[in-house]
């Protein structure tokens, strides 16, 4: 193992640069200082990261490194960095890695003895979080989830257990599909929008998943972001009214008495006969 300090020694050093997610005031004085000294600014998208650049009156030779090209990006940039080349890393928003491009660069940087930093900024799973008002001592990166309804409904419910406060990443045409997906896997839990943070229009909505669900679609435009609680049920138990409407939130998805049943007791951890009790009260005749 060996070591070496990051601003010393003779080992190059690749910069991640943090960028604005909205509001251009959130590129900080170092994140330009050290793009002025740059020989290189590779970008996820070039014409983004230009645009920007000229607002900060920066003229730099540009490389794209993007989801598409990362590995024959990587090694051009390495062997820039190995020549003695200044190079930083961009992508469109927020941090690089972070639903974004940038792993495959810093991993294979890493394997060539290229040493990473980072000029921080703004991410906006960790600004959600921090204002939601949810439990922010614990939490668990989802990102995206997958577009396809199934999968998306596998992965929630794989998630459905999990105690930690949870961060997802949507777009606005998928905001509702998600919510509903998330009210028929992990319960009628408190949620909050964040939308459009650090932008003029920016917006908190709190509530439930169900209650965030049933907003006019044509209201929820923009950038958002989804915090949801943690699973809270095994600490403090779970009423019958609870499992009664995790049932209907099944039925209503399609899934027959049987299925419903089997799979609020998988999601919800409770014996299978309390289930099927409350079934019989509640939808049995329905
Ligand atoms: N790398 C970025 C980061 O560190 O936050 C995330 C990039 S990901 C491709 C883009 C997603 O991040 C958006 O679809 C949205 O979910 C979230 N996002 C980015 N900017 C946002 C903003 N200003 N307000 C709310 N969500 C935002």
């Amino acid at each position: 193992m060996e070591r070496e300090l990051n601003f010393e020694g003779t080992s190059p050093l690749l910069y991640l640069i943090a960028t604005p997610i909205g509001n251009l005031d959130e590129m900080t004085p170092r994140a330009l200082s050290v793009l002025r000294e740059t020989d290189y600014i590779a970008a996820e998208d070039t014409r983004n990261s230009g645009k920007l650049m000229a607002f900060f009156k920066i003229d730099k030779p540009f490389i794209s490194c993007h989801e598409h090209n990362e590995e024959e990006a990587s090694a051009k940039i390495i062997s820039l960095l190995k020549s003695g080349k200044k190079v930083c890393y961009m992508s469109d928003a927020g941090y690089p890695t972070l639903s974004d491009p940038g792993q495959r660069l810093v991993a294979n940087c890493l394997e060539n003895g290229i040493k990473i930093s980072v000029t921080s900024g703004p991410s906006a799973a960790i600004d959600a979080l921090a204002c939601s008002g949810l439990d922010s001592s614990h939490f668990y990166f989802e990102g995206f989830l997958p577009a396809k309804e199934s999968e998306r409904i596998n992965e929630l419910n794989e998630l459905a257990k999990r105690k930690e406060t949870l961060i997802f990443y949507e777009s606005p045409h998928r905001i509702t599909k998600t919510l509903i997906s998330m009210a028929a896997t992990l319960g009628d839990r408190k949620a909050v929008i964040a939308r459009e943070l650090t932008k003029a229009h920016e917006e908190f909505i709190r509530g439930t998943i169900v209650e965030l669900s049933l907003l006019p679609e044509e209201t929820l435009r923009g950038e958002m972001v989804i915090i949801v609680e943690g699973n809270k049920v095994a600490e403090r138990g779970l009423t019958d009214n609870e499992i009664a409407l995790a049932l209907r939130d099944e039925l209503e998805f399609g899934r027959k008495g049987k299925e419903a049943i089997a799979a609020v007791s998988k999601n919800m951890n409770v014996p299978k006969n309390r289930v099927y009790d409350i079934y019989l009260k509640s939808f049995k005749d329905q």
